[in-house]
């Protein structure tokens, strides 16, 4: 049988009960099981018989990314990626304060843990609609961002190292309408620092993005 020259659904990187009561395992079967899926299945959909067949998902966003015929590819590979590493930057051991030089750098760029908590929140309140809470590295420093809908920082040139998704199917069933709760109790319960840590030391994250960024 040939190899699969189509995108397939990473593994969910813990049991989908694991993240309760932060994020319970009924929003968790609908968001992976459904929503993640979704987008997975559409992507293949849209490049089955294409010149992006058999090429890997960061390529697929890179060769879509400001292509005005090819949004709705960009979109759905865009959103595949983004709930991969929503997933992986979650952990049910996550949460609590960062330790040692990441907790010296959180301080020192946000004045004080409470304050990069503060910080997320806010972007989280003022993210209008459907996007993403981020902490990047841009040039460097460490800051947290917002993006909407599929949009990732890594098209801004910026390193992504942690991110929580603020579309309402994250959080509705579980929070309805308090998109901060939802936020902070993730932060506060489940970010996974040992992911941010291993996202600093990575070298390729902006490769594929980073020339047409520094260049716009
Ligand atoms: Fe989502």
């Amino acid at each position: 049988m040939a190899m699969s020259r189509l995108i397939s659904l990473p593994a969910l990187p813990y049991a989908e009960d694991a993240l309760a009561p932060v994020v319970s395992a009924r929003t968790v079967a609908l968001h992976y099981g459904k929503h993640h899926r979704t987008y997975v299945e559409n992507l293949n959909r849209l490049i089955d018989g294409t010149e992006l067949e058999g090429h890997s998902l960061e390529e697929i966003m890179a060769m879509t990314a400001d292509h005005a015929d090819k949004t709705e590819i960009f979109n759905n590979a865009a959103q595949t990626w983004n709930h991969d590493f929503y997933w992986r930057s979650l952990s049910p051991h996550g949460g609590g304060r960062p330790q040692g030089e990441l907790a010296d750098r959180v301080e020192s760029t946000f004045g004080s843990y409470d304050g990069f908590r503060k910080a997320f929140a806010k972007a989280a309140q003022s993210q209008f609609g459907s996007g993403w809470v981020w902490l990047v590295e841009d040039s460097g420093a460490l800051t947290v961002v917002k993006t909407g809908n599929a949009e990732l920082p890594r098209a801004r040139g910026q390193r992504p190292l942690a991110t929580v998704d603020v579309w309402e199917h994250a959080y509705y069933l579980d929070y309805y309408n308090r998109r901060v709760d939802y936020v902070d109790s993730v932060l506060e319960k489940l970010l996974d620092w040992t992911f941010v840590l291993e996202n600093l030391a990575e070298d390729k994250n902006l490769s594929l993005f980073g020339e047409k960024a520094h260049a716009a």
